[in-house]
């Protein structure tokens, strides 16, 4: 079984970053306390000679930096996210410190999860759709008139409070793999779930003309907060399968 020393198991996630001297301070930010995984997920431009400058010699984390189209691939493999965001948004999530956000990110990974740090655009954050793939919010509690924080300030101080949080039990020593029949369902799994669930509602006509938006994000929190195990997934899928199968039967019966 694999050993994962702790910092491996955290992945910071910008997505659609503008400024890519926004991406060069987070590297900076996060390699300062210790980290070294950072995924972007549409950035605007990168690799750019600004990021470089602004990384200040951790070259390593830029070099390494994995870049994806959408944020399921950037969440791929991890099993638990939180979603850093200055407002509250239209998504009713679990709302964390980072104090408190370090601590369950911490747990987690101390369970041998993968772990993902989710931040937003510049100017216009993390969209209700990317929040809705978390699963709990991280607000750092700035002054209502004036809430948003540089990106890469809001990195530096989630990464200080997971570097506090390890430093406070250190001494434990490195994670084991996480037995992959108990753990839960990746971000990726999940998000195949999702996908046959708002087919299966589409086939047995269940909107009758309301919004599938407003279900799907109800039905997606539930989800997340259950954290199924792919063993469970399976079965859901199954029981999805049957019904569209019977809704197929029950088409071919109309006159
Ligand atoms: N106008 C945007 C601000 C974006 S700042 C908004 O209201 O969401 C860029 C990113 O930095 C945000 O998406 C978020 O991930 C992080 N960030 C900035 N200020 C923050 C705060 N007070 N709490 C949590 N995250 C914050």
């Amino acid at each position: 079984m694999a050993l994962h020393e702790l910092h491996d198991l955290f992945r910071f996630v910008l997505v659609r970053t503008s400024h890519s001297g926004n991406i060069g301070s987070a590297a900076r930010a996060i390699r300062t306390m210790g980290f070294d995984r950072l995924a972007l997920v549409a950035p605007h431009r990168f690799p750019d000679p600004e990021a470089t400058a602004l990384a200040a010699g951790a070259d390593d984390v830029l070099g390494q930096a994995a870049i994806h189209d959408d944020l399921v691939a950037g969440l791929a493999g991890t099993t638990f996210a939180l979603g850093l965001s200055a407002r509250r948004r239209g998504v009713n999530l679990p709302e964390l410190d980072p104090r408190e956000g370090a601590a369950q990110a911490l747990a987690a990974a101390r369970r041998g999860e993968h772990v993902a740090l989710v931040f937003g655009n510049e100017r216009t954050g993390l969209e209700n759709d990317e929040l809705s793939r978390c699963h709990a919010m991280v607000r750092i509690p700035s002054v209502d008139d004036f809430s948003s924080l540089n990106l890469s300030q809001a990195v530096q101080v989630v990464a200080y409070e997971l570097r506090m949080a390890m430093l406070a039990e250190e001494g434990r020593g490195p994670v084991a793999d996480i037995d992959p029949d108990e753990a839960p369902a990746d971000a990726e799994q999940v998000e195949r779930f999702f996908t046959h669930l708002a087919e299966t509602l589409d086939d047995i006509e269940f909107h009758k003309g309301r919004s599938p938006t407003t279900i799907m994000l109800k039905l997606r929190k539930l989800f997340l907060r259950a954290r199924p195990e792919l063993r469970e997934l399976r079965i859901l899928h199954g029981i999805l399968a049957d019904a569209q199968r019977m809704a197929e039967l029950a088409h071919k019966g109309k006159p």
